[in-house]
């Protein structure tokens, strides 16, 4: 490929930059299986809207395997709702063609615009509903692997773990057989809270109605931009009809909710973390958070917060690793490790991760340098 096209690809969402050998577009399985056999390293690329940098070649040493052609929709059984698909369909695409058969993919990240299936496989993904959804491996029936020999095997369910949520570093994800729910028809409130203990409060109670999908927390700042008032607020979806804003006002919520991204780059704060807190310990984060004036959104229903930080602001980021964990709670809720937080993988993980990326990828030729 060319060098200046190169560029592209040379990049994530994370904004870190790194130097590839080449880039190759693959169309079919076929050719994936003959370019991988053939080419040394290898780092895999979905859409490239990670946040940690994992799709980001290093040193010039790796061809950057693009999968978004593989973007086929097989067979779809309506009985047994599942359906077939290349590990490149950009998910937004995929719901509006499940859409026209009544049915919908649980998993639903916001970046649903752009992100594609083997990138939110490889990555476990989740999306704003896990409070009700979990995580897209418990929605995955089989994928289809293509290793460093260039062999195809089909993983079924106990064999899942080797492949979904390690970032690319064990084998190619080409295809995947995905489980599906009834489109549902929801409903949502948009709830102004006073305090921050408050907020603790009001998402303890919500947590016993099994009819909620989504709780979505606001600072005041984000609140501020997005044109309401400067509170915390809530964002609370709902399976039935209890949420007071119903057909195009919710979906009008849901886009304003959709802006959050945009707002916060556009106000420069670029880098966006991902920690996992218990929710008894959300105000002592937060409010941290709040003392070095980093704004803050987040799927607050299962303790997963975003601290959106500038370029000034990113010399707190390795104080605010130390207060998460402290707090006892985890430094990545979603979107990973990539290369931006390989120093921060605990010794006991990343001697189970190295164990599996021997088994899986003897050859070591997928994300070389990534996670481990
Ligand atoms: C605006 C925005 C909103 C986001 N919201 C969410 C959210 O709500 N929830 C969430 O979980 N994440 C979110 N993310 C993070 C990101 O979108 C997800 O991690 C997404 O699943 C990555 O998909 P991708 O196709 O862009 O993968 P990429 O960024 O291209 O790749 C991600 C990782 O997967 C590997 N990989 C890619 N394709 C394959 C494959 N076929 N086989 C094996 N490995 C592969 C790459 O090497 C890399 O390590 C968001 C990001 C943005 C920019």
């Amino acid at each position: 490929m060319r060098k200046d096209l190169m560029k592209a690809y040379e990049s994530d969402a994370s904004q870190l930059n790194g130097k590839a050998l080449d880039v190759v577009h693959p169309k079919t399985i076929m050719e994936v299986r003959s370019i991988v056999a053939r080419t040394p390293r290898i780092v895999l690329r979905g859409a490239g809207t990670g946040l940690a940098g994992g799709c980001v070649p290093l040193n010039g040493l790796d061809v950057v395997l693009d999968l978004s052609k593989l973007d086929f929709i097989g067979s779809l059984d309506k009985e047994r709702r599942v359906i077939e698909v290349g590990a490149g369909v950009v998910l937004d695409d995929l719901q509006n063609y499940l859409a026209k058969s009544n049915l919908e993919f649980p998993i639903d990240p916001s970046g649903r615009k752009v992100c594609i299936i083997g990138g939110m496989i490889a990555t476990d993904a989740v999306g704003s509903r896990m409070i009700k959804y979990g995580k897209i491996s418990s929605w995955i029936k089989w994928v289809d692997i293509v290793d460093g020999y260039g062999n195809l095997h089909r993983k079924g369910v106990t064999e899942l773990s080797d492949y979904v949520g390690m970032e690319g570093i064990t084998g190619v994800i080409v295809r995947a057989c995905l489980k599906l729910l009834p489109l549902k028809n929801r409903t949502a409130s948009l709830v102004k809270v006073e305090s921050l203990e408050e907020v603790v409060s009001i998402v303890r109670d919500l947590k016993r109605n099994s009819m909620i999908s989504m709780i979505e927390f606001l600072d005041k700042k984000i609140s501020k931009g997005l044109e309401l008032t400067e509170d915390y607020h809530l964002i609370i979806e709902y399976e039935d009809d209890s949420g007071l804003l119903k057909e195009e006002d919710y979906r009008e919520l849901m886009k304003m909710r959709d802006k959050i991204y945009s707002f916060v780059v556009n106000e420069g704060y670029a880098r966006i973390e991902d920690p996992r807190i218990m929710i008894d310990r959300f105000v002592k984060l937060m409010s941290w958070l709040e003392g070095v004036g980093i704004p803050t959104f987040g799927h607050i229903g299962v303790g997963i917060l975003h601290p959106c930080f500038s370029r000034d602001q990113e010399k707190y980021i390795p104080e605010m690793m130390k207060v998460v964990k402290r707090l006892s709670g985890q430094i990545s809720g979603e979107y990973g490790i990539g290369i931006l937080k390989i120093n921060l993988v605990d010794m006991g993980d990343k001697k189970i991760l190295i164990n599996v990326k021997k088994r899986t990828d003897p050859l070591n030729k997928f994300n070389v340098g990534k996670v481990i």
